[in-house]
């Protein structure tokens, strides 16, 4: 059995499903079970209806809201033709009907947007999506269960970022998975779960990722894949910099610290359900499916000590306390571990002077508040607008030269700290955020510029071997798409 994930922009549009749906049908002798994200951007306008209706502006709230209800209806009416209409009726408008309800609650003053409603709010998402997927796999031929995930990811109470019971959830998914996938594809939703009692939760932001490696880690899959719109790790992100290079390999470790430190293509927690028992994750493009994308495996290729990507974070924090009685130090760094970790704060990079320290962490507005509860004869000062880059590989930490290189590279940028960050396989910087296009272009030539084609897949072959695969996919889907009756 496999567990293949596909993302929003993966099924960002009729075509997209189809396309995945080709993808699914390709693998079926691996008995994949399929988990799905929210169609194309959905989590972000829910969010807004959301925040419109709890401003009060119920306006805005229903024209996000109509806006989603005619996506879905439109791209269920391509995929599902003369079963559209009453799939919908059964399906889609209740789902509107009851986010309506939600909302009118909110905008009325009725209720507070508590963490609670607002998972509730975002769980029609993947709870749209799931469905239409498995509607769609039907029609076209696939053999198909839809799983409803609030019966399968079970996680604590921690509305809007809820930890996973992986036990409870694995004895859950082993019983029903494996029998299940001997006939058909099951189609789970990602991101949601439910508390024991049966209240709805979300695993967080990106949380999909995170059930695909859970439902993996409950069936002991063969394989994770995560399906997306890169080709697999690159060596930097395609947002701040174009002509990165793709990672052939790398290890658990080298892809949480990727993920920890700003790669958006893998959720921060994906991994570790994983390395138990050493599934190995690949992260493959939905639009190249014949590129074999990124393994992420216990040990990759490549000698300890080669930086093996760049990842960055923007809108950081950058905070220096100072303190002036002797001893003062442990405690304070202490209180603030703690009141970090209670408000699920993370911080990337930490430095201790001899009198004081210094930490980056995630713009938040709490830390006004959070600054005041340090000891008051505490010197507080903060830089805001900063962005954190990461070097990430294996030993790269412990290996002469590397930080030496990486600073040379980055001389005449305002380099405000760098450590080793809280791994032996990462190095950190925290640079102003108006310089982090320039730091990272000028760190991945200074690594990057004539790469091992054992371990990297240069960027320009990649556009290549991109255009060829892009006629063949449109090739595969045109005939599978022809295979299909259409009713
Ligand atoms: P999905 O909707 O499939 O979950 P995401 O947007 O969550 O996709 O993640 C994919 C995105 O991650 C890419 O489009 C890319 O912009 C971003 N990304 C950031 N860093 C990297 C990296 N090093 N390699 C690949 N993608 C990255
Ligand atoms: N739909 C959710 C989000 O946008 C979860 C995911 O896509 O992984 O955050
Ligand atoms: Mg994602």
């Amino acid at each position: 059995m496999i567990v293949m994930k596909f993302g929003g922009s993966s099924l960002e549009s009729a075509s997209a499903i189809e396309r995945v749906a080709s993808i699914v049908r390709a693998h079926l002798d691996q008995q994949p079970v399929v988990v799905v994200s929210a169609m194309g951007r959905t989590t972000d306008g829910l969010l807004a209806a959301a925040e419109h209706a709890a401003r009060g502006n119920s306006y805005l709230a229903w024209k996000q809201l109509g806006e989603l209800r005619n996506f879905h209806i439109q791209e269920t009416r391509r995929l599902l033709r003369s079963q559209a209409q009453a799939f919908s009726e059964q399906s889609i408008t209740p789902k509107f009907r009851e986010l309506h309800m939600l909302l009118t609650g909110l905008a009325e003053g009725d209720r507070q947007l508590t963490p609670e409603l607002k998972d509730e709010i975002l769980s029609y998402g993947e709870r749209l999506s799931s469905e239409i997927v498995a509607a769609a796999f039907h029609r076209l031929g696939i053999n198909t269960a839809h799983l409803d995930a609030r019966q399968f990811i079970l996680t604590d109470n921690q509305f809007t970022h809820a930890a996973p019971l992986y036990w409870e959830t694995y004895a859950k998914l082993r019983r029903t998975l494996p029998y299940l996938s001997e006939r058909t594809v099951a189609v789970i939703g990602g991101f949601i779960g439910a508390t024991e009692d049966g209240v709805t939760t979300t695993l967080g932001r990106g949380g999909s990722d995170l059930t695909a490696s859970i439902v993996g880690a409950g069936i002991c899959a063969d394989e994770i894949q995560i399906w997306t719109d890169v080709d697999g790790m690159l060596t930097c992100d395609p947002r701040i910099m174009d002509g990165g290079h793709r990672v052939r390999t790398i290890s658990y470790r080298e892809a949480e610290e990727m993920a920890r430190l700003g790669a958006k293509v893998l959720h921060p927690s994906t991994v570790a359900p994983a390395i138990r028992q050493r599934i190995p994750i690949s992260i493959r493009n939905t639009r190249r499916p014949e590129i074999e994308g990124t393994q992420i495996v216990a040990k990759a290729s490549g000698a300890n000590g080669t930086v093996k990507s760049i990842a960055c974070k923007k809108g950081m924090t950058v905070v220096h306390l100072d303190v002036h009685h002797v001893g003062g130090l442990p405690s304070i760094t202490e209180g603030l571990g703690s009141l970090f970790a209670r408000h699920n704060i993370a911080v990337e990079l930490v430095q201790a002077r001899q009198a004081g320290v210094s930490f980056t962490l995630e713009n938040s507005l709490l830390l006004p508040e959070l600054l005041r509860k340090v000891d008051p004869s505490v010197q507080v000062r903060v830089e805001e607008e900063r962005a954190v880059i990461g070097l990430v590989g294996e030993g790269i930490g412990s290996t002469p030269g590397v930080t030496s290189r990486a600073l040379v590279a980055l001389k005449g940028i305002d380099v405000r700290m760098h450590a080793q960050g809280s791994s032996p396989s990462t190095l950190v910087f925290a640079v102003p955020e108006s310089a982090l296009a320039t730091a990272v272009a000028n760190l991945h030539r200074e690594f990057f510029s004539a790469v091992d084609p054992e371990l990297f897949v240069a960027a320009r072959e990649t556009a290549e071997v991109g255009a060829e695969t892009a006629r063949h996919a449109a090739f595969t889907l045109a005939a599978n798409t022809r295979a299909v009756p259409a009713n």
